[in-house]
């Protein structure tokens, strides 16, 4: 398989690859992480089974339509698809360092840019994506309030009955969920769609980069609520971003409903404590508070 690998990079970038080492690189969550060296470049390989193939090609996709901003490094993809049985998605290698403050707030604006870069009229994708390994749905939607509802805290409270969860009544959450966004009207932006920290770092060269995404055009807040869950971004990055594209009024509180989104999404992942977390996120969103 890895020399079938090899040739497939060979054929996309025209130069002579082949393997002359290969290293497991740790950290992933969904995928197992290959650094594959030649003689003189090095690329980054994730494996899954066959059936995640579509996985690959959306974040691949995906990284290409951030690239095509021209406004925040991401690595660039080479070449995806199925091989004996694996499906696999080979991308840049990049070297990282220690984030210094003035990268986080090079982050932080080049993050602003990319939202701000436009591209859509709607909200949603040209396909559906993943987010961890659970589907996420992008069906192309004109109201921002009406897509946030039904395709992600809907589609997530679907699959957490599915589960097993004991959580409060799909319709009900999808209409106070609406309510709630009624008035907010975003032009739509490129994000990134799961921005945690462990998806940002910056290469030894100091240049900021965002990892493996779950890209669609929706309201830009729902990155930087992220940034603020599971450990949140240096004070830095924030001042970048606020800098070139300054957060509305109403944020904080859209804030706790937009996170909702990943917390039930762990809990479907992961099942245990996130059950309760999302169920004291949404009492505290059907109180109104
Ligand atoms: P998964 O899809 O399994 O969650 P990630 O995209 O998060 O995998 O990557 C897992 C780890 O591999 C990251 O934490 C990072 O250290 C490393 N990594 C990711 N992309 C690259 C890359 N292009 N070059 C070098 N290392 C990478």
């Amino acid at each position: 398989m890895w020399n079938q690998i090899a040739d497939r990079i060979s054929q996309v970038t025209g130069e002579k690859f082949q393997v002359k080492e290969r290293r497991s690189v740790s950290g992933g969550c969904i995928n197992q992480g290959y650094a594959l060296i030649g003689n003189g470049s090095t690329y980054f390989v994730k494996l899954n089974q066959a059936s995640q193939v579509d996985m690959f090609e959306a974040e691949a996709l995906g990284l290409k339509q951030m690239l095509s901003t021209h406004t925040i490094r991401v690595p660039v993809p080479i070449c995806w698809g199925v091989i004996d049985r694996s499906s696999y998605l080979v991308m840049e290698w990049l070297e990282f360092g220690s984030p210094t403050t003035r990268a986080w707030e090079q982050m932080g604006r080049q993050l602003a840019a990319m939202h701000q870069a436009g591209g859509s009229a709607k909200f949603g994708w040209e396909r559906n994506n993943t987010i961890g390994s659970t589907p996420q749905i992008n069906t192309w939607t004109e109201n921002w309030a009406d897509f946030f509802a039904e395709h992600r805290i809907g589609y997530q409270l679907q699959l957490a009955k599915r589960r097993g969860g004991s959580l409060p009544d799909y319709f009900q959450v999808v209409e106070v969920v609406r309510e709630h966004l009624a008035d907010r009207t975003p032009k739509p932006s490129l994000v990134h769609g799961d921005l945690w920290s462990g998806n940002a770092a910056v290469t030894s060269a100091g240049e900021p980069v965002i990892l493996d995404p779950a890209t669609y055009y929706g309201d830009r807040e729902v990155d930087i609520a992220m940034t603020e869950l599971f450990g949140g971004f240096p004070a830095a990055f924030y001042r970048g971003y606020n800098e070139v594209f300054p957060l509305e009024e109403g944020y904080q509180q859209r804030k706790t409903l937009y996170n909702l989104y990943h917390i039930l999404n762990h809990f479907n992942l992961f099942g245990g404590g996130y059950g309760s977390q999302a169920n004291r996120m949404l009492q505290q969103i059907l109180s109104g508070k």
